[in-house]
């Protein structure tokens, strides 16, 4: 009687080997969180200031204004006002 151990058998169910990686959720990598309430992603602003890497600019819902244009925009006002 020849008897074959088949010791791979053992790693074959182990649910526990599995774990979420980031690659299982590929928005959250590249896009980071923002309100949906107030902002939508949308065309690169002229700046181009992109959000994550998603190509995309964070634009204010009640202007369609970039997010990032208004604060240095807000920033260089201030600058230059002394
Ligand atoms: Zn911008």
């Amino acid at each position: 009687m020849e008897q074959v151990l088949t010791p791979r058998r053992q790693f074959a169910d182990r649910p526990a080997d599995r774990v979420l990686t980031p690659a299982d959720t590929p928005q959250a990598e590249d896009c980071p969180p923002f309100d949906p309430a107030r902002n939508y992603l949308g065309k690169l602003c002229p700046r181009g200031h992109e959000w994550g890497t998603t190509g995309r600019s964070l634009l204010r819902r009640s202007n369609q204004g970039c997010r990032q244009c208004e604060n240095e925009r807000r920033r260089e006002q201030q600058a230059a006002r002394r």
